[in-house]
């Protein structure tokens, strides 16, 4: 009996806003490394909701705190449709974080729409690590607003490109 070879890559896409990239991020994009041959690391560039860092900011950061970790990884921002990209890149996954229950009820509607519109992309879901489950980009971003530290949960390079945006 022949054996069939699959040689097809693996690839998924981790969308999001990304602004800025926490080791909450991190930690899910490393984890879905570790399935997936490839991982397109997907910044949404939404002209109706203008945030912190610019889109080329929040590439550049990512790319400075994967430092140079890169193998099989790209960063890239898209427009439009999620699953539009991922036809575009040949991915068959999205991978989301899940922090807590109060996620699940927007992913679900999130991927069920996905679905609907893309039935051949699946939505996996990474459970965030206990340490990074309280860690969102906008609670960085108040805690370093208001003078606090934040470098347990974002990279150096993402602390310091913070203060100097709320030193400017
Ligand atoms: P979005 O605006 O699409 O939610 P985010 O940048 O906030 O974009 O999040 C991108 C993805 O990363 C989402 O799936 C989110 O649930 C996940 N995520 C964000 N923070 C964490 C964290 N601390 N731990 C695990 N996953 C996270």
């Amino acid at each position: 009996m022949s054996k069939k070879v699959i040689s097809e890559k693996k690839i998924a896409v981790c969308p999001g806003s990304f602004d800025p990239i926490t080791y909450g991020h991190l930690d899910i994009i490393r984890r879905a490394r570790h399935v997936f041959d490839e991982v397109y690391i997907a910044v949404l560039n939404n002209s109706n909701k203008k945030g912190l860092f610019t889109i080329d900011e929040r590439l550049s950061l990512i790319e400075q705190s994967l430092d140079g970790d890169m193998d099989g990884i790209f960063v890239e921002s898209f427009q439009g449709l999620l699953v539009d990209y991922c036809k575009q890149v040949d991915a068959h996954v999205i991978v989301r974080g899940l922090r807590a229950v109060s996620d699940f009820e927007y992913e679900m509607q999130l991927t069920s729409m996905n679905k609907a519109l893309a039935p051949n992309i699946d939505t996996f879901y990474i459970q965030a690590r206990n340490e990074y489950s309280f860690v969102s980009s906008s609670v960085v971003k108040d805690v370093v607003k208001h003078g606090g530290q934040a470098s347990d949960f974002v990279p150096d390079i993402v602390a310091n490109a913070l203060s100097q945006k709320f030193n400017q």
